[in-house]
């Protein structure tokens, strides 16, 4: 068995219920998470979960929605580490490598309260009161720079990287499928319709899909479709039609603006995506458990 958790399942945009991306896939004796967008160390907190319990993290891409909670959960991760922690293993697309060394390393931006809690006598006593010993090393990690078809094996999963059509050049963008002994998840990220993410979730038991708005009579998107752009999110029915397409047997619908997750839009959404994908299809909510 394995258990998916939604953390966050919001846009770039506060909303009361939902705010950025973020999705724990507990595979037994590893946690793996999917991108760390915002308050995730806090919404890991109210699934049970601290950063210490999670082994690897895999960005999608480097958008704020899915990576500016990470500073907060690699320094709460070193803060509350015991000898027994695993080294943490942080994987995406380029520049993930550049983009950790310039927050942890010893030049990086944390560096100063790295060095003051490692130094300051009251930081030693709540370290060694913890369980801690002397001196604290520096924070340490493990990270890689993923391109489409890499694949990354942990000690019960693998996850496999595909390309998704987002926001490229800016921001190199992935999807990943994960397979557990218990069955297979596919994280779109962020992505219009595209073969490649199609060919990734093919046969998956559940598909996590971005699902921004309903395209209908949305101005942005107009201005996109004019300036030649359209395409870097999915709406309801690009999300059903890839799931069609691959055959998945579950579609939840993430990545969600404030406006489609009322009441009556998102039942909406759900009957659009039910219309094209004949399986079960699920508009999610933060803190939303699903079990494979
Ligand atoms: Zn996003």
């Amino acid at each position: 068995m394995a258990k998916i958790h939604i953390l966050g399942s919001g846009t770039p945009f506060p909303g009361p219920d939902r705010f950025g991306s973020s999705y724990l896939i507990d595979a037994g004796s590893e946690k793996v998470l999917f991108d760390c967008g915002p308050a995730t160390t806090q919404k890991l907190a109210r699934a049970g979960f601290t950063p210490t319990d999670v082994s690897s993290v895999f960005l999608t891409h480097h958008h704020y929605d899915h990576m500016i909670d990470l500073p907060c959960f690699v320094m709460v991760r070193w803060d509350h580490q015991t000898p027994e922690t695993p080294i943490l293993q942080v994987h995406g697309p380029q520049p993930t490598t550049e983009f950790i060394e310039e927050l942890f390393g010893r030049e990086g931006v944390l560096r100063r309260d790295i060095v003051a809690r490692s130094e300051h006598p009251a930081s030693q006593r709540v370290y060694q009161m913890r369980g801690g010993v002397l001196p604290r090393p520096w924070p340490d990690w493990e990270a890689s720079d993923l391109v489409p078809g890499d694949r990354v094996e942990g000690k019960e999963w693998t996850v496999t990287a595909a390309r998704a059509a987002h926001v490229q050049p800016y921001h190199e963008s992935l999807a990943y499928r994960i397979e557990t002994p218990a069955g297979s998840v596919v994280i779109t990220g962020d992505t219009a319709r595209c073969p490649e993410v199609t060919e990734l979730a093919w046969g998956a038991d559940v598909m996590l899909c971005c699902c921004w708005d309903h395209h209908d009579g949305d101005e942005q998107i107009d201005e996109c479709v004019a300036d030649g752009m359209v395409g870097n999110m999915c709406g309801p029915e690009d999300a059903a039609l890839m799931a069609a397409e691959a055959g998945v047997k579950r579609l939840v619908l993430v990545h969600a603006t404030q406006s489609i997750s009322e009441p009556g839009s998102a039942a909406r959404a759900v009957s659009v995506a039910s219309e094209i994908f004949s399986g079960p299809v699920t508009f999610a909510h933060e803190g939303l458990q699903l079990t494979i």
